[in-house]
C-alpha cells in the first residue's frame, strides 16, 4: 500500500484532534469535571505531546538560522550579488506585506465587525473606557516603540540574543558575518564555510526525522487548543475572526497565487501544494520560526528552489515577513476603533496602516507575538488597552490561520526571488526542456 503522504497524515490529525479536543471540551462543559484518562487530566496528555513537538523544532531554530544565513550569505558571494538578492528579497516582502494589509483594511471597513446595527459594538463586548478618555491619548505616539524593536537589531550580546531567541539580532550577526567570511583568504574562509554548511546539513536531516512525528505533534497541540477553548463562536467578536479568516484567504489564495503566476510565471496552485507540509505546520504550533526547517525542507525539495536562495530568504521571512500578521495588526485595531465608536481619520489609518508595516517585521515569529504589536498601534492612535483582552478570545484560531498565511507569503516569495534570480524550480510555466549533448 502506497504510504500516505505526510500533509495529508498532518491534515488527518488536525482533524482528529479537533473532534477529539471538542468531546473533551463538551464533556467539562457538561459535568463540570476535567475529564481524565488514568487519573491524567486529557488536556495535559495533548499539552504533554505538543509541547515535546514544539520544542523539538524550537531547539534546531538558532543553529539553523545562524548556518543557513551565514553559509547563505558567504554563497551568494561578493557585495553586488548579495545587494541585488536582498534588494528583491526586501522589495517582495515589503510590497507583499502591504498588500495583505489593504486586503484587511478594506474588509473591516467595508463590513464593520465593531458595529452591531450601525451601532458601536462596545457594551456587547464589555469595552467601557469612555471615548473623551482616549481622545487626549491620540497626542502620544507608538513609534518611539516601534524604533525599540528594531534597536534589538544590534544585540549587545549575540550568545544572550541566542539564548533570548532574538531572531533579529542573529541574523543581522550572521549576514555580517557571512559577509566577511567572503572577505578572507580561501585558507581561512573554506574552513569556516565547510563547517557551517555541515552544520546546515545537519539541521535539515534532524528536521526530516523530527517532522515523521508530526502527526502526533500536530494532534496534541490542535487537540489542546480546541479542548481548552471548544468552538464558541458568538457576537461582533465572531463577526470579526470571519472578516480576518475572508481576508487572510484573499491574500493566500489570490493576492499571492497572482503574484506567483504573473511575476513569478509559475503554477500558484502546484506551488501551493508543493508547500501545504509547511502551512499546515504553521497552523498547527503557531509559530513561524518553529517552522522554518520544514519551509526550508519544502521550498527546496518540493517547490525546487536553490539553497543558495531559499538559506538567505527564508530564514529571513521567518521574522521579517509576516503577510498575515500585518493584516491582522491592522484589521484589529479598525475593529476595536469601530467598536468604541472611535472615527479614525484618514491620518489615523495611514498611521495604522504604516505601523503594521513596520512592527510585522520586527514581531518574533512566536505565537500571539502580535499582540504586543497590537499594543502599540492602539497606543499610537490613542485607543486604549483594555480592548486587547477582547482580541484572546480568538486569538489562537486566528492565530493559527495567520501564520499559515505568514509561512506561504515566505515559501512565495522564495519562488518568485528564485524565478527572478533565473532559477527553473520544478513548478514553473512551460520549464525549458533539458538541453542535450
Ligand atoms: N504567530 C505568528 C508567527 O509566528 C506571529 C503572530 O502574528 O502572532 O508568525
Amino acid at each position: 500500500m502506497p504510504k500516505l503522504e505526510l500533509h495529508w497524515q498532518i491534515l488527518i490529525a488536525i482533524i482528529i484532534a479537533a473532534i477529539v479536543g471538542g468531546i473533551v471540551f463538551n464533556n467539562f462543559e457538561a459535568t463540570g469535571v476535567e475529564p481524565t484518562l488514568f487519573g491524567v487530566r486529557y488536556l495535559a496528555i495533548f499539552d504533554y505531546i505538543g509541547t515535546i513537538f514544539l520544542n523539538a523544532l524550537k531547539m534546531i531554530i538558532v543553529p539553523l538560522i545562524t548556518s543557513s544565513i551565514i553559509v547563505g550569505v558567504a554563497g551568494i558571494g561578493s557585495g553586488g550579488n548579495l545587494g541585488a538578492l536582498g534588494g528583491k528579497t526586501l522589495l517582495f516582502y515589503a510590497s507583499t506585506t502591504l498588500a495583505a494589509i489593504l486586503v484587511g483594511l478594506v474588509l473591516v471597513n467595508a463590513i464593520g465587525p465593531g458595529y452591531v446595527d450601525g451601532e458601536p459594538a462596545k457594551d456587547l463586548l464589555a469595552l467601557d473606557a469612555s471615548t473623551a478618555e482616549f481622545e487626549e491619548r491620540v497626542a502620544g505616539t507608538g513609534l518611539g516603540d516601534v524604533a525599540k524593536i528594531f534597536q534589538r537589531m544590534v544585540p549587545p550580546n549575540i550568545f544572550a540574543a541566542a539564548v533570548e531567541g532574538q531572531m533579529l539580532g542573529i541574523i543581522f550577526f550572521a549576514i555580517l558575518f557571512g559577509y566577511f567570511m567572503t572577505h578572507l583568504e580561501d585558507e581561512y574562509a573554506s574552513p569556516l564555510y565547510r563547517f557551517w554548511d555541515s552544520v546546515f546539513h545537519v539541521m535539515m536531516r534532524m528536521t526530516e526525522w523530527i517532522m515523521k512525528f508530526a502527526p502526533i505533534g500536530v494532534f496534541g497541540l490542535v487537540a489542546a487548543v480546541i479542548a481548552k477553548a471548544g468552538y464558541k463562536a458568538t457576537g461582533p467578536l465572531a463577526t470579526f475572526a470571519v472578516v480576518v479568516l475572508l481576508a487572510l484567504a484573499l491574500h493566500a489564495f489570490v493576492t499571492l497565487p497572482l503574484l506567483l503566476r504573473f511575476v513569478g510565471r509559475v503554477r500558484p496552485f502546484g506551488t501551493i501544494k508543493a508547500c501545504a507540509q509547511p502551512m499546515l505546520t504553521a497552523f498547527s504550533t503557531a509559530s513561524s520560526s518553529a517552522t522554518l526547517p520544514v519551509t526550508m525542507d519544502a521550498v527546496e525539495d518540493n517547490v525546487g528552489v536553490s539553497n543558495k536562495v531559499s538559506s538567505f530568504v527564508l530564514p529571513l521571512g521567518a521574522t521579517v515577513n509576516m503577510n498575515g500578521t500585518a493584516l491582522y495588526e491592522c484589521a484589529a485595531a479598525i475593529f476595536i476603533a469601530q467598536a468604541y465608536g472611535f472615527e479614525l481619520t484618514f491620518a489615523m489609518q495611514f498611521s495604522i496602516v504604516s505601523i503594521a508595516l513596520l512592527t510585522s517585521i520586527g514581531v518574533a515569529g512566536v505565537p500571539s507575538a502580535s499582540l504586543v504589536a497590537i499594543a502599540i498601534i492602539l497606543s499610537a492612535v490613542g485607543l486604549p488597552l483594555e480592548a486587547l483582552g477582547v482580541l484572546l478570545v480568538f486569538d489562537r484560531l486566528l492565530d493559527m490561520a495567520r501564520t499559515s498565511v505568514n509561512v506561504w507569503g515566505d515559501c512565495s516569495c522564495a519562488t518568485i526571488v528564485a524565478r527572478l534570480s533565473g532559477e527553473e524550480t520544478k513548478v514553473a510555466i512551460n520549464p525549458q526542456p533539458e538541453r542535450r549533448g
